[in-house]
């Protein structure tokens, strides 16, 4: 996992016996780039302690601390600062969205639930964020045509739904539409 050059890694130790805590910290005195605008060399505003479900340490579950700062950037207000390993409002480290991401192609979310020891309502949460940014990566330009799944179009009762979309000849793919109901 890589760590900026203006973070370090400040302990390590174990909740129990069963639970490894890695704290991260920024040296005194650090200034960090604007995550909006990436003005460089602003000042630290505050902090913001947060924590991510990391990947398991052997059989240690594993979550990283860290004092997050937020920069007051004289162009466009106070912002925090974006971590390596993680994206923005995800308590996940990018590591372990990967194998979350992972499971899914093959795994029910609650055998995934079952199997990481995390809520169900948290792993849909990521899958949805990484099909939903997976799809809007897939060029569909050249479709001329489609199939639906006969038995989905029984469930469209709102007016944007999650419909398996076959693309014939080539794979299939699932997209997001705005529909009404039949
Ligand atoms: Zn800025």
């Amino acid at each position: 996992m890589a760590i900026a050059e203006d973070l370090f890694g400040a302990a390590l130790f174990l909740d129990g016996g069963k639970k490894l805590q890695i704290w991260i910290d920024f040296h005194i005195g650090s200034r960090f780039a604007c995550p909006q605008c990436k003005k460089p060399d602003c000042e630290v505003h505050d902090i913001a302690l947060r924590t991510w479900h990391h990947l398991d340490f052997f059989e240690y579950k594993t979550h990283l601390h860290c004092r997050v700062p937020r920069v007051s950037c004289p162009d466009c207000g106070i912002h925090q600062v974006l971590v390596p390993w993680a994206r923005a409002r995800s308590g996940f480290s990018l590591l372990m969205e990967g194998l979350i991401a992972f499971f899914a192609q093959t795994m029910q979310m609650t055998q995934i639930s079952e199997k990481l020891k995390i809520p169900d309502k948290r792993i849909w949460r990521v899958v949805a964020y990484h099909v939903n940014e997976a799809l809007n990566r897939v060029d569909l330009s050249a479709v001329k045509f489609v199939g639906i799944e006969e038995t989905a179009r029984k469930k469209v009762t709102n007016t944007s739904l999650q419909l398996p979309i076959c693309y014939p000849g080539k794979s299939s793919v699932y997209a997001k539409v705005k529909t009404r109901p039949f």
